[in-house]
């Protein structure tokens, strides 16, 4: 048996389902928990996890995957920025496929453009120091997990003297928007499971704010099956409780102060700032822009461009289904007009998406 093995043990897993059915025995009212990590998304899906659950217990997706919350006019400026002349725009590779308004830096790359898929930002700075008569742009899309990165690519790019890297952020920050669902009278949540990835960052700490202000339950959870039934486990034990805290069921790689070089990291190179979310709208002080001192490796600052007007997918459902509103099986386009091969939204493009999921591993 391998590390991992033990994590996918069939018989834990079922041993959780029977604990937490044992817990709400009694219980009328369902409980809803909401995952905001695409990859617990996943692995929800792919384990089956849902039908092991009793009926008094749901779980819903939330805005976990940062490509799917990354909204129309975002791709629509990376698109305007890579039909300038001398322009690279490089990226992880989600984000060629997602469509803007009225295309996609796949479409644009099949017209000539020069987009390049990176495996990381540092990638994208040895591709400026390579180039130094074009303009990098790395698109700086992601959570807490992946800025830290792209903040260390823009200091390294200084260290070396660039000055054709710039990146165009549109970072977001998790803690507030758990917040702002979880006062969505319409949604219920009785408790989150904290994103395991941004939470090895900002630490467990950074939700103590939800359960003890807001009373809202908080469990930070690894990815494998074992986790996630324990962490609803403990999220259903807390509620029954009726004593909302934290409690940290990743406790392998999470710690309560997380990862402070790179929260440092985060400090010195962006400053908060008001964010839109897909389908969310703008949610105060919940993205990182970059920081006046490092003015001048802000793409939206240094290549000013002219951006379409804004269109949104016609008849997609990303936006209800971000806010946990509805399911990949509630939308009309779900695995005809829209598929892995022909998305019509992000959510069925990036590989942490809701509706990605759903259609690669079914209900
Ligand atoms: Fe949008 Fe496609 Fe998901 Fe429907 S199935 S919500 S069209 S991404």
């Amino acid at each position: 048996m391998n590390y991992q093995d033990e994590f996918r043990d069939r018989n834990v897993v079922l041993g959780y389902a029977a604990r937490i059915a044992e817990l709400v025995a009694d219980r009328r009212e369902p409980l809803s928990f909401m995952e905001v990590c695409g990859t617990h998304t996943m692995s929800i899906y792919q384990y089956g996890l849902r039908s092991l659950l009793p009926p008094q217990v749901r779980l819903i997706s939330g805005p976990g995957c940062p490509v799917c919350v990354t909204p129309n006019d975002y791709v629509d400026r990376a698109v305007a920025l890579c039909r300038l002349p001398g322009v690279i725009v490089a990226t992880f590779g989600d984000m060629v496929r997602v469509p803007g308004s009225s295309s996609s830096l796949l479409e644009e790359r099949a017209k000539g453009a020069d987009v390049r898929i990176v495996y990381s930002p540092l990638d994208a700075v040895a591709l400026a120091a390579r180039t130094p008569e074009k303009k990098v742009v790395f698109l700086g899309v992601g959570f807490e997990t992946t800025a830290p990165a792209v903040g260390g690519s823009i200091i390294a790019a200084r260290r070396q003297g660039l000055t054709n890297y710039f990146v165009l952020a549109s970072h977001k920050t998790i803690p507030i928007p758990m917040a702002l669902l979880s006062a969505d009278p319409e949604l219920q949540i009785d408790g989150y499971l904290c994103p395991a990835h941004v939470s090895a960052v900002i630490g467990a700490e950074a939700y103590r704010f939800l359960a003890e202000e807001r009373g809202v339950p908080c469990v930070v959870t690894g990815f494998e099956p074992v986790d996630v039934m324990q962490g609803v486990e403990m999220l259903v034990r807390q509620v029954v409780e009726g004593a909302p805290r934290v409690e940290i069921q990743y406790s392998r790689v999470v710690k309560w102060e997380g990862n402070r070089k790179a929260q440092e990291v985060l400090k010195e190179v962006f400053t908060p700032c008001d964010a839109p979310w897909r389908g969310i709208g703008v949610i105060p002080d919940s993205g990182l822009r970059v920081a006046e001192p490092y003015a001048a490796f802000d793409a939206e600052r240094m290549i000013p461009v002219a951006v379409e007007e804004t269109k949104e997918h016609q008849g997609c459902l990303c936006g209800e289904i971000l806010k946990g509103k509805v399911s990949p099986f509630d939308c009309p386009l779900f695995a005809t007009a829209c598929t892995p091969e022909a998305p019509v939204g992000a959510c069925m493009v990036s590989s942490e998406g809701t509706c990605a999921a759903a259609y690669k591993y079914g209900q």
